[in-house]
């Protein structure tokens, strides 16, 4: 069976092109991808999705969305990831870990992963003291030292967040300046719990032979002194890559992976289209991401009424 529409990710983007798709009686199929809801399902609380003046927690909002797509006929495939993508000729082929579906048009919203440093400790302790998940992990944290590594706004937000649990904080950045927004900034500089480490790199992360995080190898980048500091844990925040491994060669990508659109939502491949952070490397808001999301349905509405 060939579907209208189907929809590869779950995050703002993805359950707004849903929620349009449905409520445009294209049955759209959404394939919720192996992080359901996406990157929000990793923050706390969200304070700048509009609606919300008293905030909300970023997994409810994620809940929200997708019921109000389902309330419209969203139909959605959990627990199985994309194994490849065929683009060539219509209709498309998604092909899922054992099932094979096909779509008249397809919606790309695939999002972005955390970067890591690429240190061989950081794999060895991942998830041994080692996280990219503040809001998920820090709760493991309590009355501990920690570092946060980054200087965007997920380190600065990860590191206030991590002193409701943590004694103490110190955020590591590359630079003498924060790239986070100025709010967040004054956060950061203001906290009593939280220490900044200017113009200095993670060389290492100690605790290998105990099976846990014991320390980083802190490097001054200016001047390549290095030096041990004792910490419990190590949160990672250094951005991000778009996730779009699947589509290398098949669609038009930019230097950075990310998928290139124009004129809307539109990618090199007629048919296919693309929103949120997987094409969007400058606003990567909740908000932004959703109304591209928007975007793409009304995009993909209107190619299929015109093929169809
Ligand atoms: P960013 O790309 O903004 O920041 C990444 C940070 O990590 C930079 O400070 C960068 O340093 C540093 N970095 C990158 N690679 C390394 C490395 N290998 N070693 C050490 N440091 C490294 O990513 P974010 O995830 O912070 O934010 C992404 C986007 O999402 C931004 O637009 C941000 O505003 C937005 N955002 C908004 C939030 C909100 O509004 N509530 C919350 C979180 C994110 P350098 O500065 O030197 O490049």
């Amino acid at each position: 069976m060939t579907h209208k529409l189907v929809i590869l990710g779950s995050g703002p983007a993805g359950l707004t092109a849903a929620l349009y798709a449905a409520r445009a009686d294209l049955a759209p199929v959404v394939i919720s991808g192996m992080m359901a809801g996406g990157q929000l399902t990793r923050t706390s609380e969200v304070e700048n999705f509009p609606g919300f003046p008293d905030g909300i927690l970023g997994g409810e909002l994620m809940e929200k969305f997708r019921a109000q797509a389902a309330r419209f006929g969203a139909v959605f495939i959990d627990g199985k990831d994309v194994t490849s993508v065929d683009v060539r000729a219509r209709p498309f082929a998604v092909v899922l870990d054992d099932e094979r579906i096909e779509a008249g048009a397809l919606i790309i919203a695939t999002g972005a992963s955390p970067r890591m440093l690429g240190l061989p400790n950081e794999e060895r302790l991942f998830a041994r003291g080692v996280s990219t998940c503040a809001t998920c992990d820090g709760a493991f944290f309590r009355g501990k030292n920690l570092v946060v590594v980054g200087g965007g706004d997920s380190a600065a937000e990860d590191a206030v967040f991590l002193t409701r649990f943590a004694t103490a904080v110190t955020l590591v950045h590359r630079r003498g300046e924060l790239r986070a927004s100025k709010i967040m900034q004054h956060k950061v500089l203001s906290h009593p719990k939280i220490t900044v480490q200017w113009h200095t790199v993670i060389a290492d992360i100690l605790g290998a032979d105990a099976g846990r995080v014991t320390g980083v190898r802190m490097k001054d980048v200016r001047t390549n002194r290095e030096w041990d500091a004792p910490c419990d844990g190590v949160f990672v925040a250094v951005g991000h890559t778009p996730n779009t491994a699947l589509f290398e060669g098949r669609l038009e990508l930019d230097q950075g992976g990310y998928i290139v659109t124009r004129g809307g939502t539109a990618t090199s491949v007629e048919g296919v289209f693309a929103c949120g952070d997987v094409q969007d490397h400058v606003y990567r808001q909740a908000v932004t991401a959703a109304g591209s999301g928007c975007m793409a349905a009304i995009d993909a509405s209107r190619y299929i009424e015109q093929h169809e």
